[in-house]
């Protein structure tokens, strides 16, 4: 970074700036400064990180070389040409072959990039993939960003974006699958119960020693190790500091006009501006134009950053660039609830344990089951929004009975002993005896409700699902009860009262409908000629799988992906005229 050639103050010269500092943006930085180019990052928020901070940080990358080495050992087989079947029919008429072929050639280069350069590391994990009913799908592709110490960051670690906090158990973040697993079995295994408690010891005394804990796990220990080599490399993070339009000149874009704490500043950018601004979940307008109409009602159910307000969409269209909402799914979907007694987004709660397990059932306004409840998140909420079409803002009530709820919880509530009286009395939780009862107290008809449980119930035991197949692929019982004895790990009947309900709503963790880009990041005009200078990644741009979301990771595995690329690409290192 050095200061304007003319003098100026309010001027600033670099390569490369990137806004934004989620996955897609700092994948970018990392990979311009390694290329040797002079890069700048800006940040709307005084803290970095944005969605991928408090994400699951997990990556669906076919053909990355730890998924190839777990495949082995498990004897599973995988090709690329496995994996590219399985995306085109996803993506269906949304399919853009040119970008997913990027998508699969550049996916595992960068992993093994980000790897041999930078502090970022990976495992794998065995994770099948969200639809295991496609011939092509498979069940090692997601990878998992390996945890980290963030006082590594030293005085940047006060600017590292928090975890949500709903997330976290007496502020301990829960680092993978297999230990949330440890915490559900710590009240009935004494192995378990001995595994937490030594995590939970280690996270007293780490809190106690640095006043906040040390280790990150997750999309924060992506983030943090991303940043981390960013100021090991002299890459400056600027915060408070959002983009607020672009310099675009000669037809090229050129840099940005930034508002930064000290003033206005121009950031002029030789090789071009990264839009990595994290898509369009808090941006009202946007949310009307690209949503489904019963997905949306005026209210934000959203676990998404609240800084992404849709900035990247506005800048490329300022440049010529195209919002396009060519895409099956508008948004990452997840079925979200919201305590009536929490503001924003910590207030939300994202349904991605107790739906899928033994003792619950989702039912429509009708009383009726509408879809199979282990689906994946991304697959359940068009079944909502399918099942409420006829509905202003589609929804659905969990139902679980007391031995499904005192086992996981439900929603924000946490399994037993965890108190759950405060949510009763806020209206989250709803509680009752009986079936009927609970069915008066939401509304619904309860001679409907104690039928539909009935069926549910008989099919439980019998360990088939006959309305929706639940439980009958990996993808299902992966997500069921391990320790279930029952002859389906996802079916349990609702027999014990008291029962339980709670409203789920259409909610995300993201956008799919975005910019339009080429195979190299590019921001495309109608034409779908590349404007010169200006590339989108991460949320920002129109996702590569259509709308379709293929496997755990789907959006910070293009994310990365292609804020590689685009920085790649701006460094000449690739594309027709790789200088
Ligand atoms: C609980 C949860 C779990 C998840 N788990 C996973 C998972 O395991 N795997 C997966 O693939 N996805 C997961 N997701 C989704 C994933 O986190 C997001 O899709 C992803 O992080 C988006 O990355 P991004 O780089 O596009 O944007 P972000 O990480 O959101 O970063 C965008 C940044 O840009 C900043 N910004 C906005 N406007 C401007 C501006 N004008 N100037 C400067 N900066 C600006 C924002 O403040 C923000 O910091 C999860 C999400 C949640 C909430």
């Amino acid at each position: 970074m050095a200061g304007s050639a003319n003098g100026a103050a309010d001027t600033i010269e670099c390569d490369l700036l990137v806004i934004g500092s989620g996955g897609g943006a700092l994948t970018a930085a990392v990979t311009a400064r390694k290329a040797g180019l002079d890069v700048v990052v800006v940040e709307k928020q005084p803290v970095f990180g944005g969605t991928t901070a408090t994400s699951g940080g997990m990556l669906w990358i076919p053909g990355n070389r730890h998924s190839a080495a777990l495949q082995e050992r498990l004897g599973e087989t995988d090709t690329l040409d496995n994996a590219r079947k399985y995306i085109i029919e996803e993506a269906g008429n949304y399919a853009d072959i040119d970008r997913i072929d990027a998508y699969l050639k550049y996916g595992p280069e960068m992993i093994a990039f980000l790897e041999d350069n930078s502090h970022v590391r990976f495992d794998a994990a065995e994770y099948p993939d969200y639809n295991m009913d496609h011939p092509n799908a498979a069940k090692v592709r997601s990878l998992i960003a390996r945890e980290y110490n963030a006082g590594k960051l030293g005085k940047h670690l006060r600017e590292l974006k928090s975890e949500l906090p709903q997330m976290l158990f007496f502020g301990f973040a829960i680092g993978s699958s297999v230990e949330m697993k440890q915490f559900f079995r710590a009240g009935r295994s004494p192995k378990a119960f001995a595994a937490v408690a030594g995590k939970m010891a280690r996270h007293v005394v780490d809190t106690a020693l640095h006043g906040a804990p040390r280790r990150v796990v997750r999309g924060r220990a992506l983030i943090t190790r991303l940043a981390q080599t960013l100021f090991e490399l002299k890459v400056p993070i600027l915060l408070s500091s959002p983009a607020r339009e672009l310099i675009v000149t000669d037809g090229g874009v050129r840099g940005a006009v930034v508002d930064t704490p000290n003033g206005a500043r121009r950031i002029l950018a030789r090789r071009g501006v990264v839009l990595g601004s994290g898509g369009f979940p808090h941006d009202d307008k946007r949310r009307q134009q690209a949503y489904p109409a019963n997905a949306y009602d005026g209210v934000r159910r959203s676990v998404a950053n609240p800084g992404n307000t849709g900035d990247g969409a506005r800048l490329a269209e300022q440049a010529g660039g195209v919002f396009s909402k060519e895409v099956s799914n508008a948004g990452a979907w997840m079925p979200t609830s919201v305590r009536p007694d929490v503001a924003g987004p910590a207030g939300v709660w994202p349904h991605l344990v107790d739906r899928l397990k033994p003792g619950f059932i989702a039912v429509g306004a009708d009383a009726r089951r509408f879809g199979n409840e282990s689906a994946a998140y991304s697959a359940f909420v068009p079944m909502m929004l399918e099942a409420g079409a006829k509905q202003p803002m589609a929804f659905a009530w969990l139902i679980g009975d007391k031995r499904a709820v005192d086992k996981w919880g439900i929603g924000r509530v946490r399994p037993k002993p965890m108190p759950r009286r405060g949510f009763i009395r806020s209206g989250y939780l709803i509680e009752a005896p009986t079936l009927a009862d609970l069915a008066r107290k939401i509304g619904l008809d309860p001679e409907q409700l104690q039928q539909t449980v009935m069926r549910f119930n008989a099919d439980a035991r019998r360990g088939v699902d006959s309305e929706f197949n639940r439980g009958a692929n990996a993808y299902d019982a992966y997500q069921g009860d391990d320790d279930y004895d029952g002859p389906n790990l996802c079916l349990g009947p609702l027999e014990k009262g008291p029962f339980y309900a709670i409203k789920m709503f259409p909610g995300e963790i993201g956008t799919f409908a975005g910019i339009r880009t080429d195979r190299y990041a590019r921001v495309v005009r109608e034409d779908g000629s590349p404007l010169d200078g200006l590339y989108a990644v991460g949320n920002d741009q129109l996702n590569v799988f259509g709308g379709a979301y293929p496997g755990a990771g789907a959006t910070l595995g293009p994310g990365l992906t292609f804020g590689y690329v685009a920085a790649r690409h701006a460094a000449g290192l690739i594309g027709e005229e790789a200088r």
